[in-house]
């Protein structure tokens, strides 16, 4: 399956995966590579804001705290 065209610079995968690699590993397995990848949350705030959701929303559209 085709990969995310944000997937090198999508702020959510830059902000966490190095602390976070497991967690964001997943993520990348159901929404950036995977059969979820048309649902990420993230893409879909970006085509209606015409710019990219915080780093700290994840694909589900839950934010994380601590921002
Ligand atoms: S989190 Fe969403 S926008 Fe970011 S690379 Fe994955 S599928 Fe694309």
């Amino acid at each position: 399956m085709e990969a995310c065209d944000m997937i090198e610079k999508c702020g959510f995968l830059l902000r966490y995966s190095p602390t976070n690699e497991l967690a964001c590993r997943g993520f990348v397995n159901r929404y950036c590579k995977g059969e979820l990848k048309d649902q990420c949350k993230r893409k879909a705030f970006k085509m209606a804001n015409g710019t990219p959701p915080p780093d700290n929303m994840l694909p589900t559209g839950i934010y994380l705290s601590g921002n």
